[in-house]
């Protein structure tokens, strides 16, 4: 990682004109697709993200299955136009690898002990990549998880925090991400400080990782309430509409 190239102005603002403390706007909508059991939509900086849950349902392969709980099983993938070279499609190192953490980090929050024998499958699809994509894709994948009525402790929000010019910031953009001197992806749950995530890649001081620590719970807190709000705005919109059972059941009749 290089540091050479200056990143935050004499102010104190950074290249997006972000203060070191400042996320992203950051927008969830929950519910966004039909056919799955849970979905979520989340738009954070210039990062696209859909999540997508089914379950829990028979778990195959069978061998899989575990007498005692759930399995829950993520998907993550960066589809081929996310990035700005085409990323070639399919699994790789790297998405192995989030894919596994972000499973785990679910796994702690759902009560999978009521569902023996299931799979949990969780599909993060990244439409557009500017850094932070596993952050945003884990976000979205709780918020898809209680879409989908599963239940759970709690959601679990997540954020990155970083290092740039010898400087700790919130939630690197891509730029500060290829520059920067370190990078610290965390998800905190909010009530009860318990920490589902935590990586790092590069070099922090002590005093800068426990500043890193301190940014990453404030923001986990302010992710913490959108994911409560779109779960809210998504349930009362259904709430607000008028109750009129008759067009459901003839479309239910025409689905079969
Ligand atoms: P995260 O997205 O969680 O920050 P990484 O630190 O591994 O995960 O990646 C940082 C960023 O690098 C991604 O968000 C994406 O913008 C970019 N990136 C990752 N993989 C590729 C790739 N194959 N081609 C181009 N850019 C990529």
């Amino acid at each position: 990682m290089e540091s050479e190239a200056k990143m935050i102005d004499e102010s104190g603002l950074r290249i997006d004109g972000r203060r070191v403390d400042e996320l992203r706007p950051i927008r969830i909508e929950a519910g966004v697709l039909k056919r799955a059991d849970g979905s979520a939509y989340v738009e954070w900086g210039k990062n696209k993200v859909l999540a997508a849950v089914y379950g829990p349902r028979e778990c195959h392969p069978r061998h899989l299955q575990n007498p005692a709980k759930a399995l829950v099983q993520c998907k993550y993938n960066m589809i081929a136009f996310s990035v700005t070279d085409r990323k070639r499609p399919g699994p790789d190192r790297r998405s192995v690898e989030i894919s596994k953490i972000i499973s785990e980090a679910l796994e702690y929050v759902v009560f999978t002990e009521n569902f023996p024998r299931t799979s949990i499958d969780v599909y993060i699809e990244i439409l557009q990549a500017n850094a932070g994509t596993r952050c945003a894709g884990l976000t979205a994948a709780s918020v898809a998880l209680a879409d989908a009525g599963i239940p759970m402790k709690d959601m679990v929000p997540s954020v990155a925090v970083g290092k740039i010019n010898d400087q700790v910031v919130l939630d690197l953009c891509k730029e500060e991400d290829n520059y920067g001197q370190a990078d610290l992806p965390v998800a905190i749950l909010p009530r009860t400080g318990e920490v589902l995530l935590m990586q790092m890649d590069g070099h922090m001081t002590i005093d800068e990782f426990n500043r890193a620590v301190e940014y990453g719970v404030g923001a986990c807190e302010k992710i913490y309430a959108l994911q409560k709000d779109a779960l809210r705005r998504r349930y009362a919109i259904e709430e607000a509409e008028p109750i009129d059972e008759e067009p459901r059941r003839e479309r239910a009749e025409m689905e079969g």
